[in-house]
């Protein structure tokens, strides 16, 4: 899943077979430059500070967030540094074009981001890392591999969770767990807030998220592996566990839909449809697709993983 992802993100513009929250609408990257700006804010306005983006894609729901944060907090965009986590080159290039003449600095994974207090957004960043699958035979756990184009079970000796139903399948990501460790040792040592959007249940439970999707429709993930778009379920339960372990405070996760409306989602959403008559419909359309729950709003979530010296987080306050 690691190589087929890596491979995918390298050589194709992902945008082709998939949309995005941020591709769909730029209230979206608008609501969270400004949850960004308001969180600044609470953490005392710290200068500099690094606004760091996971996974960016195409530049969008960054050049947004800071559209937004310069016209209505200049003082945050003047305090911020903008650090951008992406892997490929390809679409290195597409943020760069974007974003054109902001400052940027561009890092292979977190481990490189310099030690300062930071605000972190990821959206559908998490979805994208490998998973590990397990399944529940008699009384073992066996490895979900794929060899010859082919999924074949070996026994393993990974220490699961002892009850589970004959045929329950067990997804583990340690790439986002050791993420979300890493998020909670950082806001809690050096300060800040990392706002997680992602798709999954609220809940850990048993079974197959493994997906792919090619031209808007799923495909089987074997059939072209590096050439269509192969993702998984986010754990949120074990990510909040994981980043809770390391110190910090989580919130949520929250529906998409919900935590949207309290940003004031909506409401932009309308403005934008005043202010151009000729693309109206197209912009109540996806404020509805992210945010109804038989859409986006319900299986995305966002999930929170703060400093706990972090008393209020906007968008989270009733939650
Ligand atoms: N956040 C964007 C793009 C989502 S697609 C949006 O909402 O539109 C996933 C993004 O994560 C791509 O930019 C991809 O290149 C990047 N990515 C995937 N695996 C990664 C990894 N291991 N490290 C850093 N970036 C990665």
């Amino acid at each position: 899943m690691a190589r087929a992802g890596a491979a995918y993100y390298a050589a194709r513009d992902p945008f082709h077979d998939f949309a995005t929250s941020p591709e769909l609408s730029q209230a979206f990257g608008e609501c969270l430059g400004l949850w960004a700006a308001v969180t600044w804010q609470a953490m005392g306005r710290p200068d500099p500070v690094l606004l760091v983006e996971c996974g960016p894609g195409r530049g969008s729901l960054m050049a947004d967030a800071l559209r937004a944060i310069d016209e209505m907090m200049p003082d945050f965009r003047a305090a911020l540094r903008v650090h951008l986590v992406e892997t490929s080159p390809r679409l290195r290039e597409a943020q760069a074009l974007r974003l054109g003449d902001a400052a940027i600095t561009w890092h292979e994974d977190i481990t490189t981001l310099p030690t300062a207090p930071m605000i972190m957004l990821a959206n559908e960043f998490l979805d994208a890392l490998p998973i590990r699958q397990f399944i529940r035979r008699g009384a073992i756990w066996y490895e979900r591999f794929v060899a010859d184009g082919m999924f074949i079970e070996m026994p393993s000796d990974a220490v699961l969770q002892e009850e589970a139903p004959e045929g329950a399948i067990k997804e583990v990501n340690e790439a986002a767990l050791d993420f979300a460790a890493w998020l909670g040792r950082w806001v809690t040592l050096h300060g800040g807030a990392a706002l997680l959007i992602d798709y999954g249940p609220g809940q850990t439970g048993f079974g197959d998220s493994l997906q792919a999707i090619r031209a808007g429709q799923p495909i089987d993930p074997l059939t072209s592996p590096g050439q269509v778009d192969i993702t998984a379920h986010v754990d949120f339960a074990a990510l909040a566990a994981a980043a809770g372990a390391a110190g910090a405070v989580t919130h949520g996760p929250l529906p998409q839909g919900v935590f949207l409306q309290r940003l004031g989602f909506m409401t932009r959403a309308a403005m934008l449809a005043r202010l151009a008559p000729a693309s109206a419909q197209a912009q109540l359309a996806a404020a509805h697709r992210l945010t109804a729950p038989e859409a986006m709003g319900r299986l995305f979530k966002a999930l929170a993983v703060c400093d706990p010296r972090l008393l209020i987080l906007a968008g989270f306050e009733a939650a």
